[in-house]
């Protein structure tokens, strides 16, 4: 199928033209026609797939359409989870939109100045994106205003919901008009997902398209069976001799993630780290280094690097597999995106066994074992508690033998738990158990 078979502007195929995209992904085939007859959608589909362009592409259309000229009121308001990926989604915007007769689109997010984002609201916005709190923080001051939004899209939905936005996300549709367009995107539908958009949305369409962890053809996955302490070196050797280029490590903290990269600079590897202690500009500036190829190894925790999007990421690299089996997906999915071809490795020691076993269950396969010569992993080292970082406290992550609920994410309300133990449902014998897979 030709996107000019969708019923596409000109502009708009001569955007999507210059992206060098021949034709639109499943998700695009079906969510573009359904967006321009104007109904509700439910989009089961993770980042990778090209919903971005599934939602902004009709919705650029529906506002080309309308008289333009003057001051416009935002009439499409896009809510996205991290500020990174409001960042990108105006990109899309901006990309697909740039030969359309002026259409002005805005990202506001915190960390940043909230006066320019005012200034910037006040000439006229069409489509605003947006992270929750900050656009709560603009309502609340009346600098935005929303009472003419005709689309509404919720994107990353479930990360939302992840991250406790949902009183947020009430707050924020208490100020939209009833009559409205609801897009809602999400990887996984959770009761909690279901709930809140039967709470919200008039007879959606629903268009799931196959998930990542479910084919995942163009990643190939392999663990690393390694001791503890040795993974730094295993990854400072992978990287060397592989001559890696650029590759995006996954580390459960914070002050893990610091950690980690200053330990590659002083190894010799050009590394920075991105999470939610950052600065914005610190953040934006370790990305756009990153993208540059100024820097190889950029060290993330698992939701800063949500919205992260790098054509093409060749390597990523799990340093330490995160708590809930989920998060593994999303990680993976950051490189093999769109068509290219991308590695995710895991290092895997004792204390992890349980977490593997929990991923291995989630994608339903089991991910090949490829012992690095020189990194053989000692039987006698026992598994020993994955204990809480003087950061811990904020990871927010639920343990793997805690209960799970259905689609694999912890509810906004539920409370916080410490970190998980070792070896996830195997924790109370992780102390005895020697490494085996
Ligand atoms: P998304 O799932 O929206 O985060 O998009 C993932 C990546 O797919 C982005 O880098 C897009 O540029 C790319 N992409 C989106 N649509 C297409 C398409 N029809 N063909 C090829 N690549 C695409």
């Amino acid at each position: 199928m030709s996107f000019s078979a969708l019923g596409l502007r000109a502009e708009l195929l001569l955007a999507v033209g210059e992206q060098g995209y021949t034709e639109p992904t499943p998700i695009q085939a079906q969510a573009i026609p359904a967006v321009l007859a104007g109904r509700d959608l439910l989009g089961g589909a993770q980042t990778g797939t090209g919903k971005t362009a599934g939602f902004t592409l009709p919705i650029l259309q529906k506002i080309a359409e309308q008289a333009g000229g003057g001051r416009t009121p935002i009439r499409a308001l896009i809510l996205v989870p991290t500020r990174e990926l409001a960042a990108q989604v105006q990109a899309s915007v901006y990309t697909y939109g740039k030969h359309l007769p002026k259409i002005r689109s805005l990202s506001v997010y915190g960390g940043v100045g909230f006066h320019p984002q005012v200034q910037a609201l006040k000439r006229g916005i069409d489509i605003l994106v947006a992270t929750p709190g900050r656009l709560l923080d603009h309502l609340s001051q009346r600098t935005v205003d929303l009472s003419k939004v005709q689309t509404l899209v919720l994107d990353e939905a479930d990360r939302m919901l992840d991250m406790g936005f949902l009183p947020d996300i009430r707050k924020v549709l208490a100020h939209l008009p009833k009559q409205r367009q609801n897009l809602l995107f999400s990887a996984t539908f959770s009761d909690e997902i279901k709930k809140l958009a039967d709470g919200f949305m008039h007879e959606p369409l629903l268009v799931e398209v196959a998930r990542r962890n479910a084919t995942a053809d163009l990643i190939a996955q392999r663990v690393c069976p390694v001791d503890r302490e040795k993974k730094k070196d295993l990854l400072a050797h992978l990287i060397t001799t592989g001559d890696w280029k650029q590759v995006l490590v996954f580390t459960r903290t914070k002050h893990g993630a610091n950690n980690l990269a200053e330990k590659l600079v002083k190894s010799g590897i050009r590394a920075d780290a991105i999470h939610g202690n950052k600065s914005q500009p610190a953040r934006t500036r370790a990305l756009a280094e990153f993208k540059a190829g100024k820097i190889k190894v950029l060290v993330a925790t698992d939701i800063a690097a949500r919205g992260l999007d790098i054509d093409e990421l060749p390597h990523v690299v799990n340093f330490e597999l995160p708590h809930v089996a989920n998060d593994y997906v999303h990680r993976i999915g950051r490189t093999g995106r769109a068509g290219s071809t991308g590695e995710a490795i895991s290092l895997v020691c004792v204390d992890e066994l349980g977490l593997l076993r929990d991923i291995e269950r989630l994608i339903k396969r089991e991910i090949r074992k490829d012992v690095v010569p020189g990194f053989e992993v000692d039987p006698r080292i026992r598994a020993e508690p994955i204990v809480q970082g003087k950061r811990g406290a904020q990871q927010q992550r639920r343990p793997s033998n805690a209960p799970r609920k259905s689609g694999g994410n912890r509810g906004q309300n539920a409370p916080r738990q410490p970190a998980a133990r070792a070896g996830g449902r195997n924790s109370r014998d992780s102390g005895r158990r020697a490494f085996a897979y």
